[in-house]
């Protein structure tokens, strides 16, 4: 722009050159013509300043009024330098301010003087220019010194920083901060001679960005319309959400709670509606398992009775109900006998053959569903409503009978004797825990009686408490020297002699006197200190045995251990140590042990028997009958005698005849090569039937009861000299002591 007006102004000023007034003008040197003549010219081209110099360079006129000494001697230097008189373009500072200056010679036709045309660069011009290029135009002039001289198209306020602005890089843009705006600057000198001249041009980033200022506002405007919609839609979407699931959570929390009847309603969203009906699915699964987990933990997997727990349950309503119809109630605590011999001989499939057999008889006779429990390993328990005390023993009996009915166990045919303990309500108790207890009590009258059934006796649970104290002091007994040894003798059917005699043991308590030992050789079996007991037994009887071998008395002493004993891996040991102290005559020595005992874990009884015998010790099976091993078992163990036990030999006594069990088991003794014994012995037609049957050896009240060990040589002495009077061969069992000398 600065050309094209820097080009405007010299073909103004050739076409001054050539007008003809002007020449005369500057001719005459007449200088008020001559200012009146540039006015006009001045005016004419829009020029702002004309100046006429004669070719000396001295200045003739100005239309810029009189000018410094400065201004003119820089003109007239400048006059006088352009040698070549072409007209000359430049900037220059007239008076401090910034001019564009076209000087040119006024030729007639030699040069008669010079004339100057100039633009300023103003405030006018850089406004126009700023209109034109659309930024903010600015000449910044530095004179001499410090003035700075300012044109510009801003306003006053913010050309302050303009100084700045032209000091800044040259040709590349830079920020300037003004005021609470920012311009973008861009700043170049221009060429001047006499100063410096500064352009600077500037956009304000306010205005430039105004139009995205514009936009941006819109877009925010859409943001938050769009935000806002978003929420809006956001809530419904999640009130349809929230709803169901609100739903879920409390069926769930239902759930938890054990409530399983909630439903949960169909949702509304596809996703939800499964998720509802899965939970549905869930629930009536998870309902179902607790049906079945609460059937398995109460009820018995194997016969599917319920148990205690659950028994405890029904007992419970069921009394209530029998309060409120004032009716009585019984309860029938069963125990199958020698379960755990069924086991040990037979096998757990065979015991779990029996417990189930056993369910289904109760089960068959109980009209009503779930009056039949299972409450322990062998016992059940039989609810029998409006069943009154007077009635109760007859129906005890009855259960008992119909589960004495033999059944058929893969081949081998089983009859299983059970012990009922019953109590009644309202008498023997009012609450279940009262009357399990009471029928539990009842159980073991019947199992100390020997009788089926134990009806409950007021009081006994004193008693019962009482026994419990008492067995608390065995040990202390044992200790103590409380106990005794009886003795009871074993009788040679053939010789008619004493030849052996079992020791029993016997405690002497101080406050109770003599306790027999089924009172507490069961108790002793449970908590281990059946070892201790064996161990006082075994070694009195073994002093006994020398103390009678001294005295020159040759007897057998059978001693009676237990199933635990056995299985002692120090039990054989320490029975060595003490046949060596006490120097006694180990073959005189007979171990009876129950089969069902020896079977119970046959591996190892077997080792510590074999062990024993090498020493001279038999052993001798007690109990012969009632066990349910079968013959190749006892084939096995190395045995010397049988004992028939005293049932079949009270059998044998109640019908004589009826001969066929005990005579069997006499051959079959013999067959075996063992000795035979029978014991239980009570009436002299039992004795001669023995005798018939050939039977080896008797003991029984017939000959003696058991008695002490002074008695008993007492006994035998005086039965020996008895003897020696009478006729030999007689057969009545009275035989005699084996007496040397
Ligand atoms: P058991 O080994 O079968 O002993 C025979 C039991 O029958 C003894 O009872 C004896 O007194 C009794 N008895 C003997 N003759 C007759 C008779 O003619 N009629 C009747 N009705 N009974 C007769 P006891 O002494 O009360 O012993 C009971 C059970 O206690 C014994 O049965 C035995 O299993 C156990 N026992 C006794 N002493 C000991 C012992 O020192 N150690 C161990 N482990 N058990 C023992
Ligand atoms: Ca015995
Ligand atoms: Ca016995």
């Amino acid at each position: 722009m600065l050309q094209f007006r820097g080009n405007q102004l010299t073909s103004a000023a050739e076409v001054l050159m050539a007008d003809f007034g002007l020449k005369e003008a500057v001719a005459s040197g007449d200088t008020p013509t001559l200012l009146s003549a540039i006015n006009n010219h001045r005016t004419r081209i829009g020029a702002d300043a004309f100046i006429v110099m004669d070719t000396n360079g001295h200045l003739l006129a100005s239309t810029l009024g009189t000018l410094s000494a400065g201004t003119r001697s820089d003109l007239q230097e400048l006059v006088t330098s352009d040698s070549d008189a072409e007209p000359l373009r430049l900037y220059r500072l007239i008076e401090g301010r910034p001019y564009q200056i076209v000087l040119a010679p006024v030729l007639a036709p030699d040069p008669i003087g010079w004339m100057g045309i100039a633009f300023a660069l103003d405030d006018r011009l850089a406004t126009y220019m700023a209109r034109v290029l659309g930024v903010d135009v600015s000449f910044v002039t530095t004179g001499a010194g410090t003035t700075v001289n300012v044109a510009s198209s801003l306003g006053a306020a913010r050309r302050s920083a303009l100084a700045s602005a032209a000091q800044g890089p040259v040709a590349t843009p830079f920020f300037i901060k003004t005021g609470d705006d920012k311009f973008l600057t861009w700043a170049n000198p221009i060429r001047s001679n006499n100063g410096r001249l500064t352009l600077v041009l500037q956009r304000s980033m306010s205005q430039a960005l105004r139009p995205y200022e514009l936009l941006r506002q819109s877009i925010l405007a859409i943001g938050a319309a769009a935000l806002a919609a978003a929420c809006v839609l956001g809530a419904l979407l999640a009130r349809s959400v929230t709803r169901p699931m609100d739903a879920l959570t409390q069926a769930a929390e239902r759930l938890e709670a054990g409530d399983y009847s909630v439903n949960v309603p169909p949702a509304s969203t596809t996703e939800l509606s499964r998720l509802a009906s899965a939970f549905n699915a869930m629930r009536t699964a998870v309902a179902d398992r607790e049906v079945t987990i609460r059937h398995q933990a109460l009820h018995d997997g194997l016969t599917q009775l319920p148990m205690l727990a659950r028994m405890s349950e029904i007992l419970q309503e069921l009394l209530l109900r029998a309060n409120r119809i004032d009716q009585p109630l019984t309860v029938c605590l069963i125990e199958i006998q020698q379960f755990q011999d069924i086991i040990a001989s037979l096998g757990h499939a065979a015991g779990d053959g029996v417990l189930w057999e056993v369910a289904q008889r109760l089960s068959a006779g109980s009209a009503t569903a779930e009056r039949v429990a299972r409450m322990a390993t062998d016992q059940f328990l039989v609810v029998l409503e409006s069943v009154s005390a007077a009635q109760a023993r007859a129906q005890a009996e009855r259960i008992a009978e119909r589960l004495r009915a033999a059944f058929d166990y893969s081949g081998v045919s089983l009859q299983l004797e059970t012990r009922v303990g019953v109590a009644v309500f309202p008498d023997d108790g009012a609450l279940p825990s009262e009357l399990l207890q009471r029928a539990e009590l009842a159980l073991y009258r019947a199992k100390e009686s020997g009788a089926t059934v134990g009806v409950f006796v007021h009081g006994d649970d004193e008693s019962h408490r009482h026994r419990l104290a008492i067995l608390g002091q065995l040990r202390g007994a044992i200790a103590s020297d409380q106990l005794q040894l009886y003795y009871q003798p074993k009788v040679d059917l053939r010789s008619g002699r004493v030849v052996g005699c079992e020791a029993l043991v016997r405690w002497n308590h101080p406050d109770k006197g003599i306790i027999p030992p089924n009172d507490f050789i069961p108790h002793a079996e449970r908590t281990g200190m059946i070892r201790f007991l064996t161990a006082w037994v075994l070694s009195s009887a073994v002093r006994q045995l020398r103390s009678w071998k001294e005295a020159g008395i040759e007897l057998d002493v059978s001693v009676n251990v237990s199933p635990t004993d056995l299985v002692d891996p120090d039990f054989a040991d320490s029975l060595t140590l003490l046949l060596a102290q006490t120097g006694a005559d180990a073959a005189h020595l007979i171990l009876e042990v129950t089969e069902s005992a020896a079977m119970k874990d046959l591996h190892n009884t077997l080792r510590v028997m074999e062990q024993l015998r090498v020493l001279g010790i038999r052993f001798s099976i007690d109990d012969f009958g009632t066990g349910y091993s079968s013959l190749a078992h006892l084939k096995r163990l190395p045995v010397d005698e049988i004992k028939i036990d005293r049932s079949f030999i009270q059998e044998l006594e109640a019908r004589p005849d009826d001969d066929v069990v005990v005579r069997s088991t006499i051959n079959l003794g013999h067959a075996l090569g063992l000795k035979v014994v029978a014991e239980g012995v009570e009436i002299p037609a039992c004795f001669d039937a023995l005798t018939r049957f050939g039977c080896d050896l008797v003991q029984g009240y017939l000959v003696a009861k058991p008695m002490p060990a002074t008695e008993f040589t007492r006994w035998a002495n005086a039965r020996g000299s008895e003897s020696s009077d009478r006729e030999p061969g007689r057969r009545d069992g009275r035989g005699s002591i084996h007496a040397p000398g």
